[in-house]
């Protein structure tokens, strides 16, 4: 890591917000459901789906979630009204799971099958590993209910997600694959990016064996080329997975991936709470403040 880069990492909480909005821009479609409509809709326009997430995250009251629930079931209603070839990603502690489980079920249900109704989907996000027991329960139990419209996400980082892929199998599977984002303890999760990386491939080799439906959550291009060599070995159909990126991140990547014939999604937050969501995309990759400093210098 360059020592810009790494003073980034080490500072980022104490970066003031406007200059955090600043580098992230990019990376979020704006305060507003409006916002990101729009880009919904450009991407639809590109041939290329899209996932909208409203930002927020362990919340500290019921009152908070509540909040939440009501926004997402607008995103769904809106996604109808306008046509949308979208759906929805939420977060568990978003609607209370580390304040009241049931509660947080209780609106994540309510969510599903509002999505049920309107033939749409909602991917339950995975968060930090103190919730990942919690979500991998709510999913078995509401893909009972709502088959077929509600998906979760794995992480190959944990040391878990080979055996979970497993338990899963027992019913209809809609994942999200991804590295992970949170900063997990070593007993936990791997930490080597080669072993994260063979983690990764294997999850995919298990789910597409077990009959499962994929979303390949990556801009690495490594892992992009071993999910499209399994892909093109088993023979695999377009309907069997998708690609996901997020927004703003290695358009040309993309591009490439959506001109060969693959489905792609990308995932479209918005909200006021853009800082937190922003500092930990920052944290995580510290050159994209590198990236916007250049191209502010002109360099
Ligand atoms: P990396 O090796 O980290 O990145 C590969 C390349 O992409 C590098 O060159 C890097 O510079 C570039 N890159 C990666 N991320 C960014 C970025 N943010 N900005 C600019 N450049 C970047 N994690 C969770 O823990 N839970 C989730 O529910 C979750 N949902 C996700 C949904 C989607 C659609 C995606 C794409 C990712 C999601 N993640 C989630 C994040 C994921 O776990 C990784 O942290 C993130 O995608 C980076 O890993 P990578 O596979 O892209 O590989």
């Amino acid at each position: 890591m360059s020592l810009f880069n790494l003073l980034v990492s080490k500072t980022i909480m104490h970066i003031p917000g406007p200059l955090v909005g600043f580098f992230a821009r990019g990376y979020i479609a704006g305060e507003q459901l409006d916002d990101a409509v729009r880009v919904a809709r450009e991407l639809n326009g590109q041939g290329i789906m899209a996932t909208i997430d409203v930002l927020g995250e362990f919340i500290t009251n019921l009152d908070q979630a509540r909040g939440f629930k009501e926004e997402c079931l607008r995103i769904l209603q809106t996604i109808d009204a306008e046509g949308l070839d979208a759906n929805l990603s939420l977060k568990p502690t978003q609607m209370g799971l580390l304040l009241d489980r049931d509660q947080a079920l209780a609106n994540i249900r309510e969510i599903v099958a509002r999505a049920a109704d309107l033939n749409s989907f909602v991917r339950i996000d995975m968060e930090d590993i103190s919730c990942t027991d919690a979500t991998l329960d709510f999913y078995r139990t509401l893909r009972e209910e709502f088959p077929g419209h509600v998906g979760v996400v794995l992480q190959s980082y944990l040391r878990r997600t080979p055996a979970d892929i497993i338990a899963l199998s027992d019913a209809p599977m809609n994942f999200r694959l991804c590295k992970g984002i949170y900063n997990e303890p070593r007993t936990a999760a791997w930490k080597d990016p080669y072993v994260i990386n063979r983690n990764y491939t294997r999850c995919l080799e298990r789910i597409f064996a077990a009959g499962g439906y994929v979303g390949i959550a990556t801009h690495d291009e490594k892992l992009v080329f071993e999910a499209l060599r399994l892909i093109e070995k088993l023979g695999l159909e377009p309907d069997r997975y998708e690609f996901q990126m997020l927004l703003g991140v290695d358009e040309e990547l993309r591009r490439i991936i959506v001109d060969a014939g693959h489905r792609m999604r990308v995932y479209v937050p918005y909200g006021e709470s853009w800082l937190p969501y922003s500092r930990r995309r920052l944290k995580e990759n510290p050159s994209i403040a590198e990236h916007a400093l250049r191209q502010m210098l002109g360099m």
